[in-house]
């Protein structure tokens, strides 16, 4: 959207314009989200905003959570073997490679790749509305 900077949504209107009230925890997790550059999930995104107010609980994170998702502004991944974690939505559309060792989440992005997935689906008759692509890798280790 045009009057948003590229992948930094105004979740404060987001909210606003869904009638949530925005308090002060919300507004602190709002802020962890949007400054991240990672995939946090739930746990650290409390241990975040704990550092920052000890009156938070991890149930008010969790149901933050579930309040920005429910009006689009973050994207939950369930990625294999780990708990749910989230990143802002609006940004450029990319799909992530998950370290099975670390459960770093990598993002990328591939114009062949998009392209080919176009292919298949009209080629099966259809258009894509949405997708999402997950590749779980191991890091390579260098010789010598
Ligand atoms: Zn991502």
């Amino acid at each position: 959207m045009a009057e948003r900077a590229i992948g930094k949504p105004d979740y404060e209107k987001e909210l606003r314009r869904a009638g949530i009230r925005m308090t002060r925890p919300r507004r602190i997790i709002v802020n962890i989200l949007s400054e991240t550059e990672d995939h946090p999930d739930a746990l650290e995104i409390f241990r975040r905003a704990v550092a920052l107010d000890s009156s938070i609980s991890l149930s008010t994170v969790y149901r933050t959570m579930k309040l920005l998702q429910g009006i689009g502004a973050i994207h939950r991944h369930a990625f294999e073997g780990g708990p749910s974690r989230f990143e802002q939505a609006g940004g450029d559309h990319h799909d992530h490679l998950i370290d099975i060792e670390t459960g770093d989440v990598i993002e990328f992005k591939s114009e062949r790749i998009e392209t080919l997935q176009n292919e298949i689906a009209r080629a099966l008759g259809y258009t894509i509305v949405h997708h999402r692509l997950e590749l779980y890798g191991r890091k390579l280790r260098r010789k010598g």
